[in-house]
């Protein structure tokens, strides 16, 4: 019987393994089953070689629970080992300079263990003893036996093995009997082990017999050794695929395209990804791309490792040359994981474009289910924003798709404004923003449809890609002046006229409440609206980003700030302008010179001081000019107001054009019906 310490290292790395592993302590059976699977893998290997000439019997990898004995057996039939290899690969732990090594990363000791191959030592995470049993394939080579309680010392001697191969057995320690319990085990070999390349064993299949469940004798197997993404794109069919896709997300609607990846260089990389179609939020975190090292499950959180705007797509990625077992931040760090994240985005993007190529009208039939994944990347990759451009589509308010090309030769011709500018209008409701849309449309405009999720984001990215375009919201202005052509039509007023209307049209400051209004006339076409509310663009966005980001609250504060557009070339406000001008304006008049004359009083004596302080005398003066001006002013507005009941008719209109801006609520809004149903008396 052979005595000894195992490698120096391991007096460091018995308390790491436990420390760091903790948590995730459920992996070793993933680290166990996947040696015995390279064991076998290599035997088959080396026969194929001709270096082995036995017979290779059923090469499978058997994992037994034995709740009395309390242990936990992984069994294979793969190459064995004899005590020469026990010593190098398990006693010595596969490397040299290890101490170097922890001493240097002693934070990130997670990483190691993945990296320098301690996937053996996991199995001290759940047991107080393992033991080796093992039969090397060379010839003549003796079993031998190898037992270790944890601490750094082991036995060696000789094992009981009469056919090739190594069972591991664990006596589980008393804080991790879970892993005796046959169903934890069988869902730990289904999350870890599901598409390893040799058939892996647990236990018998079960019949349902005589009311009871009974094993029958024939072997689980709880793998599938050929998952379809080992295999060539040629030799799969669309019900091939859709069949994994449902492997992988039980009861899942069918995906609407798929991605198969096969690189050998730089990297290699296989694996298949979905386009799911997404219904909601609660989709996208539970149904998530899975990761592979060599068909060895690693983690579905794949932050890191594919482009952020992806984590929208599922199905698998294998790659050996993703570590295993690393700590996020070390994946992140990773190079060869930076050029698989390069590598899938290139490829996401070319597939996009083949398909927009191959079938234009699938592609959009498509379009409005993969639009999410594709503005989310645009604006997320720059790259990927790069290549999008070729194939991202703009719909209109029609249902017609444009290419980005597309769309600026269809409404260059039009919607060029006096400045040079190419002015998209888009809407980000069609429903509520009805009316604006068919007066654009009407006016030979198209309006395009951005009312996704980030398109608040992505109008500000389309400016900046699309030189000289300029994207403007179809209820932003009135539909003359959306598309400035010339200067605004100037509306043609007497001063009093202005006066009275001003005050007239005014109802909804006082009424609406979060909101500001400024009155504004324009002549514009006798057939537009009497009154149109529209809401500068500018002021919108920045709300609306502000809605988005914290520290942003000083925009989000503001009220909303509208613009009561009053068309005084419409005949309802041109009757409105006659009737009220020929009631008020001999009393307006007067009240407008006392205006006048008091802000000339108070204008002549600041003149006189110059720069120079105002002296007690000059303001008094000022002081009582104002005043006068302020008299004239609420005098003036009140008998606007006395005559406002004669003409309800504004007041009408100002609610309507509200109404239509879903702006009229509470008291506002039921003393426009009492108003309503006064006017058809
Ligand atoms: P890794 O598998 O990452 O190399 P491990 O600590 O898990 O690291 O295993 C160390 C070595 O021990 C393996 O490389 C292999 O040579 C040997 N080994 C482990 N398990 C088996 C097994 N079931 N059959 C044969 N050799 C094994």
């Amino acid at each position: 019987m052979q005595k000894g310490k195992i490698g120096v290292t391991t007096e460091n790395i018995f308390p790491v393994i436990k420390k760091f592993l903790y948590s995730d302590h459920e992996i070793f059976l993933r680290e166990l089953v996947s040696n015995a699977v390279d064991a076998t893998q290599k035997i088959r290997t080396l026969a194929g070689f001709g270096e082995y000439k036995g017979d290779l019997g059923t090469l499978n990898v058997t994992v037994t629970v034995d709740k009395e004995a309390g242990t936990l057996t992984v069994s294979d039939h793969g190459i064995g080992m004899d005590a020469d290899d026990i010593d190098k690969y398990i006693n010595q732990i596969a490397f040299s300079g290890a101490e170097d090594f922890l001493a240097k990363y002693k934070d990130t000791a997670a990483s190691i263990i993945g990296h320098f191959g301690l996937g053996f030592y996991s199995a001290f995470m759940v047991a107080d003893k393992v033991v080796i049993d093992s039969l090397s394939y060379r010839d003549g080579a003796k079993a031998v036996r190898w037992e270790c309680d944890g601490s750094p010392e082991y036995e060696m001697g000789e094992g009981s093995r009469t056919e090739r191969g190594t069972d591991i057995i664990l006596y589980i320690d008393k804080d991790s009997l879970e892993f005796l319990d046959q169903q934890r085990v069988d869902m730990l070999l289904r999350k870890y082990c599901r598409f390893l390349p040799v058939p892996v064993i647990s236990g018998k299949e079960r019949e349902w017999k005589d009311g009871k469940w009974i094993d029958t004798d024939r072997d689980l197997v709880v793998n599938d050794t050929e998952p379809q993404w080992t295999r060539k794109p040629a030799d799969l069919t669309d019900a091939d695929y859709l069949d994994f896709y449902h492997q992988l997300y039980p009861g899942k609607e069918d995906p609407l395209f798929w991605i198969h990846l096969n690189v050998d260089f730089p990297f290699h990389l296989t694996g298949i990804l979905y386009f799911p179609k997404i219904n909601n939020n609660f989709d996208i975190n539970r149904n998530r791309i899975q990761l592979y090292c060599n068909q060895v499950f690693v983690t579905d959180s794949v932050e890191g490792v594919v482009p952020e705007f992806m984590q929208l797509l599922q199905g698998v990625i294998d790659s050996p040359d993703i570590p295993l077992n690393v700590s996020r931040s070390y994946l992140q760090s990773d190079s060869a994981v930076k050029k698989i994240s390069g590598y899938i985005t290139k490829k996401v993007a070319q597939r996009l474009d083949d398909m927009f190529k191959a079938d234009r009208a699938d592609f959009e039939k498509k379009w409005d289910d993969i639009r999410i994944f594709i503005v989310y990347g645009m604006l997320t990759d720059e790259k990927f924003c790069d290549a999008a451009m070729n194939f991202m589509l703009l719909r209109d308010t029609d249902g017609k798709y444009f290419t980005l090309n597309e769309y600026k030769a269809l409404v260059e011709p039009s919607q060029t404004d006096a400045e040079g500018k190419v002015v998209y209008l888009y809407t980000t409701d069609p429903t509520a923003q009805y009316k604006y849309i068919k007066a654009a449309n009407e006016r030979g405009y198209n309006v395009i449809v951005l009312d996704g999720q980030l398109d608040n984001h992505f109008v500000g990215l389309l400016e900046h890609k699309l030189e000289g375009v300029q994207l403007v919201r179809v209820d932003s202005d009135v539909t003359d002046n959306l598309i400035r052509k010339s200067d605004r039509p100037v509306a043609d007023l007497t001063p009093s006229g202005r006066a009275i209307l001003t005050r007239l049209f005014d109802v909804p400051t006082r009424k609406v409440e979060k909101a500001s209004f400024v009155v504004q006339f324009e002549a514009l076409a006798p057939t537009a609206d009497p009154v149109v509310l529209t809401q500068n663009e500018y002021m919108r966005r920045m709300k609306e980003m502000a809605a988005l980001q914290p520290g942003m609250n000083f925009y989000g504060e503001l009220p909303d700030s509208y613009t009561l557009v009053v068309n005084t070339a419409n005949p309802l406000v041109e009757s409105i302008a006659k009737k009220s001008a020929e009631a008020l304006d001999s009393t307006v008049k007067p009240y407008l010179d006392a205006i006048d004359a008091g802000n000339a009083k108070a204008e002549e004596a600041r003149k006189a001081a110059g720069t120079a302080e105002l002296s007690p005398e000059a303001r008094q003066t000022v002081d009582k000019a104002e005043e006068e001006v302020s008299d004239a002013r609420k005098a003036m507005d009140k008998a606007i107001d006395d005559y406002a009941p004669k003409a309800p008719e504004a007041a009408q209109l100002v609610d309507l054009a509200l109404l239509a801006n879903g702006l009229l609520r509470g008291e506002a809004l039921s003393s426009f019906i009492a108003r309503s149903y006064d006017m058809m008396k």
